[in-house]
């Protein structure tokens, strides 16, 4: 019996000590990388500091997931460097009941520190094995607001239009026009936009009595948006 109450103490110990040696490298993460530099929106930080990166990057650089940086996930793909993903994340100037809608699902990270802010994420990606994944990371980590699509993400998602803001998280060389109609009105929109590698900048795009608005913010290294030839 004894030796049983030592095996489980020293297990709660260990899984409980594993657990705070990522939550120590988020915290880290969240006060050098976002609060050192111009991340101040309390909703972004304080779900940059919950969700478990670490969980959205393949097994064997799981010790890289909080560096300041993007990372491959597989299939020519990568999860964006933390400081992108709150930037984008603070620009789109969320309330708790947005719906939001985000055209490159990737790794999930994303769609789930979203989540942890608005009512409801609707989140498409092109490449399937990606897609599926991480669903079912997402399934698995108990976000029951996030709801994925495999498929093109250039057409929108029109059955669930308006939304009150949209992520691209792919760039374009110009927005979809899609995506501008089934933006709401007072909708935000932030995407990646140039017509080569080195002209890329993050456009933000308002929608203010149905006119869109387009505002340049910073300059950024961004996977292509791909288009589905079927
Ligand atoms: N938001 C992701 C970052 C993914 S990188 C994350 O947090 O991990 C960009 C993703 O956009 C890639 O997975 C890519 O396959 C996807 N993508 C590119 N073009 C697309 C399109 N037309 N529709 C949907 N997804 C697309």
């Amino acid at each position: 019996m004894k030796k049983i109450i030592t095996f489980i103490v020293c297990f709660v110990y260990m899984t409980g000590f594993a657990q705070d040696d990522f939550a120590e490298e988020r915290k880290q993460m969240v006060k050098t990388q976002l609060e050192a530099r111009d991340i101040t929106d309390p909703a972004t930080l304080q779900a940059m500091l919950k969700v478990p990166r670490h969980l959205f990057v393949p097994e064997k650089i799981k010790k890289y997931a909080y560096r300041d940086g993007a990372l491959p996930i597989g299939n020519d793909q990568t999860i964006s460097q933390p400081y992108i993903v709150a930037y984008m994340t603070q620009a789109l100037q969320l309330k708790p009941q947005d719906k939001v809608l985000e055209i490159g699902t990737g790794s999930g990270y994303q769609a789930a520190v979203l989540a942890e802010i608005v009512d409801s994420v609707y989140t498409i990606e092109i490449v399937k094995p990606l897609g599926i994944i991480a669903d079912k990371l997402l399934k698995r980590l108990g976000y029951t607001n996030i709801y994925t699509r495999i498929g093109d993400g250039y057409h929108g998602w029109p059955e669930q239009a308006p939304f009150d803001a949209i992520i691209v998280t792919a760039a374009v060389q110009e927005i979809p026009p899609k995506l501008l109609e089934q933006l709401g009105e007072g909708g935000r929109m932030i995407i990646p936009v140039g017509e080569t590698r080195v002209q890329r900048n993050l456009i933000l795009a308002t929608k203010k009595d149905g006119k869109i608005n387009r505002k340049k913010l910073i300059p950024v290294v961004f996977v292509p948006f791909t288009r589905d030839k079927n």
